[in-house]
């Protein structure tokens, strides 16, 4: 028979991997909590009309790369390609949103039918944050403050922040014209991509990849030369709140994000250690995505961050992490067995933290002992007829090869001690 496989692009998250993705997550848990972010959770699946209306029609992933599909009722129903949407239609659902801040992130896997290649998958995991009601640059700093901060906690370095502004609707529009009229005149020299997003949505192919467009986009104009006064306030009070904080940042014109509701800041961080899925993290401000959506006026801004690559860059930059078993409990007999049961018991009632492995499925010593080496345990800890007529337990450490005889009630106190020279 065939086996079974995962879904292209779709991948599972071994054992020994877990350790690396949980100092992430919980790293980021905490720096998130530092600044007084809540978790918000949300479906997975949503209507499909919610990322049609906020991601944008002619955007790549609505064209191409959403998992839609029609549920039983009828209804069309799509895998969520990110977060954003449902953070913004649960705010308003839920009456988050109306006078009042918020700030929020959330965590969990996303959609997108891509081409899978490094960095690059059909389910990936972001975590997400969002703030809702403030519109001043102070809050697009408060997200980079985050963001430098989250890095600082993983030990990540050589991430670059590049930061631009789209301005607004309006600005963006008369900006839309010039460039329109600008790549018009190379229509022959652009790629299909570029040809196809030429009516639809122009900015976008001032993120292309393409190399053939590298030259083309260079000589394009750009929008910073056509910021209204209040835009380009916006833009040099949020440059200004970076150097004073010591951010680095590079102004990159040519950022444009692939999602259409970004207006004004957006920024990316990127590393050159990845190959061309560089970005690690990206976002910015979508002060017109509620109102959108059905809610009332409210500036808003956010970023994800896409843990896969994270983890690909920690996986480069640190060591590894492995969750380590501290005892591995060996028993002969079956008096041995059920005394060792209730003794590993109490062990985890008085010592939470002790990871205590109990031998299972009986066996002889000498097989034990292997598959204690093999678990990594520090210690074996051993019962046989002798001890249990003595009321000891052989504590055997198993890289020194030590062995000593420790009484029950003194075990708690023996792996205490021990415990805390491990720091
Ligand atoms: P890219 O330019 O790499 O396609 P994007 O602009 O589509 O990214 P966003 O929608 O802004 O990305 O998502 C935020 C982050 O999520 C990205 O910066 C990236 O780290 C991660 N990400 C996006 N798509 C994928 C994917 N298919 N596989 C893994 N990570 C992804
Ligand atoms: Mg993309």
């Amino acid at each position: 028979m065939k086996q079974i496989q995962a879904i292209r692009g779709m991948h599972d998250v071994l054992p020994e991997q877990i350790p690396l993705w949980q100092f992430l997550e919980a790293r980021v848990r905490d720096t998130l909590a530092q600044y007084g972010y809540q978790e918000i959770r949300t479906p997975i699946v949503e209507m499909t009309e919610l990322f049609k209306r906020s991601i944008g029609e002619v955007t790549d992933i609505v064209e191409k790369e959403m998992y839609t599909f029609t549920d039983r009722n009828g209804d069309s129903l799509t895998l969520r390609p990110e977060g954003t949407a449902s953070c913004v239609r649960a705010g308003i659902q839920n009456g988050l949103l109306v006078n009042q801040v918020q700030r929020l992130w959330y965590q969990g896997p996303m959609f997108r039918h891509e081409r899978p290649q490094k960095g690059r998958y059909r389910q990936f995991q972001q975590i997400g944050v969002e703030a809702y009601g403030m519109a001043g640059p102070d809050i697009d700093i408060e997200m980079i403050l985050i963001t430098q901060r989250i890095w600082r906690a993983l030990g990540l370095r050589d991430l670059e922040l590049q930061i631009n502004t789209l301005g607004t609707a309006d600005e963006r529009h008369a900006y839309r014209e010039r460039l329109v009229a600008y790549l018009n005149g190379h229509a022959s020299e652009l790629d299909e991509d570029s040809k196809r997003r030429l009516d639809g949505n122009p900015l976008r192919i001032l993120d292309s990849k393409h190399p053939a467009m590298a030259g083309i986009i260079a000589g394009a104009p750009s929008l910073l030369d056509h910021l209204g006064e209040a835009s380009r306030a916006h833009f040099d009070r949020l440059r200004a709140g970076l150097e004073a904080a010591g951010i680095a940042h590079v102004v990159n014109p040519r950022l444009v994000r692939g999602l259409d509701y970004y207006a004004r800041t957006v920024f990316e961080w990127i590393t050159d250690r990845l190959g061309a899925q560089g970005t690690v993290c990206a976002g910015g401000r979508y002060d017109g995505l509620v109102e959108q959506l059905g809610g009332r006026p409210t500036p808003a801004v956010g970023f994800a961050m896409g843990m896969e690559r994270l983890i690909a860059l920690l996986e480069e930059q640190a060591p590894a992490l492995r969750d380590p078993v501290d005892v591995y409990l060996v028993m002969m007999g079956d008096a041995a067995a059920a005394r060792g049961m209730l003794l590993a018991e109490a062990l985890r009632d008085r010592l939470p933290g002790l990871r205590l492995l109990m031998h299972c499925g009986g066996g002889g010593f000498k097989s034990q002992f292997k598959k204690a080496d093999k678990s990594g345990a520090k210690y074996a800890l051993i019962l046989g007829d002798d001890e249990i007529a003595k009321g000891v337990a052989g504590v055997k450490q198993l890289r020194l090869g030590e062995q000593d005889d420790i009484e029950f009630s003194a075990l708690a106190d023996y792996f205490a001690a021990r415990m805390n020279q491990q720091g």
